[in-house]
């Protein structure tokens, strides 16, 4: 049953040979593991771990341990062949399921959601679940885009591929959001426009050749229209007007 469980196919599609599902670079996760100046044997938990990048480069450059859940059975099974690849399985486990209300009986040092607060309702929803799995001096990251330029009207929001200007803040008042939370922001490190382009740019490619492998498939169309669409939108809105980043969060 299991296995149902699925993300819509689009990404799948598009970002199959993704390592990292957000605009973050290997070296922007390599120095945010330098900066959090976790301990060896630290314990993660991420909900929405992706191909488990974070958590295997972290496992091995630092001795970290953790777990990542993830509602695709295809990035999971990329983690774990990742985890196997750089020498780390037995320090991290990958698990397919739904983190929606995912709470660990073990309590960890780091609680993150990097790019998938939608999974608890949002960024304060996350926060308030991830609280739940981590021990009283832990720490939580959140990884977020913010508006890097203010859209200005809603239809150049929905250009921008969300459903409107009220769905992000912008840097200043997401990181103020924190604070009215209850929360220290400890660290952060932001995302680059390069780094939106290694994000979407590396889907075309990806889709293009999905396209010459399977023309006949029914959701041929539907990725076509976004092969078709995508690079115009990135270069317009997404990389003008998307900020990204990830914050670490102590409670005061
Ligand atoms: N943190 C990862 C992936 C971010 S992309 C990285 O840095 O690469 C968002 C991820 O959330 C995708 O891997 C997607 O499969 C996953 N996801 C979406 N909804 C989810 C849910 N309800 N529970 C768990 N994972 C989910």
């Amino acid at each position: 049953m299991k296995d149902l469980i699925d993300i819509p196919r689009i990404f799948t599609i598009s970002e199959r040979e993704h390592r990292i599902h957000n605009p973050f670079t290997p070296e922007k996760y390599a120095t945010l593991g330098h900066v959090l100046r976790m301990k060896s044997g630290a314990r993660i938990l991420d909900l929405g771990s992706g191909s488990g990048e974070m958590l295997c480069t972290w496992a091995r450059d630092h001795g970290v341990t953790g777990t990542g859940i993830d509602m695709s059975p295809l990035f999971t099974s990329q983690a774990i062949t990742r985890a196997e690849e750089l020498g780390v399985a037995n320090h991290v486990q990958f698990i397919h399921d739904d983190a929606a209300g995912f709470v660990s009986e073990e309590k960890c040092d780091i609680a993150a959601c990097v790019g998938a607060t939608w999974i608890a309702g949002g960024v304060h929803g996350t926060i308030a679940l991830l609280q739940q799995s981590l021990k009283p001096e832990g720490m939580i990251l959140i990884g977020e885009p913010f508006w890097r330029k203010v859209p200005r009207t809603e239809a150049d929001a929905q250009a921008c591929g969300v459903t409107s200007v009220a769905d992000f803040l912008t840097l200043s008042d997401l990181v103020a959001s924190f604070g009215e939370l209850g929360y220290d922001v400890v660290e952060m490190v932001l995302a680059d426009q390069e780094g939106w382009d290694r994000y979407e740019a590396a889907k075309w490619m990806t889709m293009r050749r999905w396209l010459d492998e399977n023309p006949d498939d029914d959701f041929a169309c539907d990725v076509r229209n976004e092969l078709t669409l995508s690079p115009t939108r990135h270069v317009t809105w997404t990389r003008e007007y998307f900020g990204w980043g990830v914050f670490a969060l102590m409670s005061r």
